[in-house]
């Protein structure tokens, strides 16, 4: 499980900068994976070798619906700094302090994390150190100067993240054989009810075991034999705070969560439909290797066959992109079908744990050489060579042709297709590497 590092401040002070300016090349690792540029908020980064996941509040949306809190930007800064294990206050130093900084700094003295508090836009840091002095008002500590666009004073301020991060702890699992299952989606969409529905109806449950990890209380099942691991964060369980409606809640505990497990399973409210923040967590799942299934809650709402249909078809559109996921529609209220859910984390979690033989390989590539598309740029022509299965849990396939370059977007989609066609992977991502080899 990966520390957290959240970047908070108002709007405009240059925070999504920061982020990609420490995530650094990473980024280009992570898009590596679907080969798809998606909007994110979250960002993979290393530094030294030390891992951890910096998460930019500005690109969370505060939930619009009107029966929930709506969040305002000190909200989302202080849900933000509880759920971190690191806190970057970013300020604008061209503009000076603001009411809302000065609104923000209070709130976030309540927040016993370490936290930096950085002075942005110091383009020219030997000329412009007088413009520090003034953000030592906001009381807290001393402002460091950088530049996110240049990048003056970014490593130092690496080295000194990492070194507050907490200590990697071997996570001591009871069971290690077990299989990790997260429940995660919007707040409100049923995660705890249907949490309690799958414990509370079943005498199972082998135990209840506080990890390691401060917040998260896994629960271990076992049916016919086999042993699941529920991943809890403390929402699910016991409902705290009024920042629950925080929509960054559900990001970020959905991040640590979907971090340790094999299968996440979004619960998703289809009395609203899938909406843009439920896709948006459908791919955190999926680029970090889970195995997915869609849980359509509160079924028992929609007794028009129209309405229905309108719910399959946002999830349709919504899962352009992974449209293998399964979709099952439940109600954690009456439980109706709740019991069928072992059977499709099941059957995910054996997609994901999927071998392929090479001879079976070998002779789906003879197939998409011979019926396949051509690639082709000018005189240049794509030519696989050969393909070898690289990982399980996700299955990971590296093919090894004479020039990557050619291998765009859509014609990768167009082999993962084939591969699903031929060898299924349902409910599980795939990975696909293109490598040189002429
Ligand atoms: P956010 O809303 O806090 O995420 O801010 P952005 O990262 O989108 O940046 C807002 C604006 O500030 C953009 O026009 C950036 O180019 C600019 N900006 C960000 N960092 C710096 C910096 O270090 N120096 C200068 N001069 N401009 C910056
Ligand atoms: P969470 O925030 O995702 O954990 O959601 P909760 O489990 O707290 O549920 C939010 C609300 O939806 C509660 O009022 C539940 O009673 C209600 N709810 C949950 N599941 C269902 C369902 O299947 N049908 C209906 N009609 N209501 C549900």
């Amino acid at each position: 499980m990966k520390p957290i590092v959240a970047v908070v401040g108002r709007p405009n002070v240059g925070k999504s900068t920061l982020v990609n300016r420490l995530a650094g090349t990473q980024d280009a690792i992570v898009h590596e994976s679907r080969g798809v540029t998606r909007d994110r908020s979250y960002h993979d980064a290393d530094w030294n070798g030390r891992q951890f996941t910096l998460v930019d509040t500005g690109g969370i949306e505060p939930l619009k619906s009107e029966d929930v809190f709506s969040a305002s930007i000190r909200d989302q800064a202080l849900a933000a700094a509880e759920e971190a294990d690191v806190v970057l206050f970013v300020v604008d130093g061209s503009v000076g302090v603001t009411e809302e900084d000065e609104s923000v700094a209070r709130m976030l003295k309540r927040v016993k994390k370490p936290l930096f508090l950085l002075v942005n836009k110091l383009d020219n840091p030997d000329r412009e150190q007088e413009r520090l002095w003034e953000f030592y008002s906001l009381g807290l500590g001393d402002p460091r100067p950088i530049s996110a666009h240049h990048g003056h004073g970014t490593g130092d301020l690496l080295d000194e993240v990492v070194s507050c991060l907490p200590d990697e702890t071997e996570d001591d699992e009871p069971f290690p054989d077990a299989l990790g299952v997260a429940i995660i989606g919007r707040p409100n969409a049923g995660k705890s009810s249907l949490f309690n529905k799958v414990i509370g109806s079943d005498r199972s449950i082998v135990s209840d075991i506080a990890g390691t990890t401060r917040d998260a209380i896994d629960t271990y099942v076992e049916r016919d034999g086999r042993r699941y691991r529920l991943v809890d964060t403390a929402g699910i369980r016991k409902k705290s705070t009024v920042y629950e409606n925080i929509e960054y809640y559900s990001m970020v505990r959905g991040l640590r969560a979907i971090d340790r497990a094999d299968v996440a399973l979004l619960v998703v409210d289809a009395g609203i439909g899938m909406t843009e923040q439920d896709q948006k967590v459908a791919n955190l799942a999926i680029d970090r290797g889970c195995a997915l299934v869609i849980l359509l809650n509160k079924w028992d709402l929609l007794t028009e066959e129209h309405e229905r249909e309108k719910v399959m078809e946002t999830v349709s559109r919504r899962m352009t992109l992974a449209p293998w996921a399964k979709v099952l529609r439940i109600s954690a209220l009456t439980g109706r079908s709740v019991e069928k859910i072992w059977n499709y984390i099941d059957d995910a979690a054996a997609a994901r744990a999927t071998k392929i033989s090479t001879s079976a390989l070998n002779a789906f590539l003879t197939d998409l050489r011979e019926f396949g598309h051509t690639v082709v740029d000018g005189k240049r022509r794509l030519r696989m060579h050969y393909v070898t299965q690289t990982d399980v849990n996700p299955p990971t396939f590296t093919y090894f042709v004479n020039h990557p370059d050619l291998v765009s977007d859509s014609y990768r989609r167009y082999v993962e297709n084939r591969m699903r066609t031929k060898f299924g992977f349902e409910g599980t991502p795939i990975r696909l590497h293109f490598r040189a080899k002429s």
